[in-house]
């Protein structure tokens, strides 16, 4: 159907669109690892992420000394 076919159009375009901002998301926002130096748990995180909290023992640590310690 007509109509169908439009939607599908309309998703692609939005997909296409979705895709080209994560691209810009992902360029602009250098990752960074931070690995938690109790219980090794490793976490993404972004440059401007200075401390961060380990999602698995719940310690508070500063990501560039836990970068070091590895
Ligand atoms: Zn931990």
């Amino acid at each position: 159907m007509d109509f169908r076919k439009s939607i599908d159009g309309l998703v692609a375009i939005v997909e296409g669109e979705l895709e080209g901002k994560l691209y810009h998301e992902i360029g602009r926002f250098e990752k960074s690892i931070g690995i938690c130096h109790k219980c090794e748990q490793h976490h993404v995180l972004t440059l401007s992420d200075r401390n961060f909290i380990c999602i698995a023992c719940a310690k508070q640590q500063n990501r560039d000394l836990s970068a070091k310690k590895v």
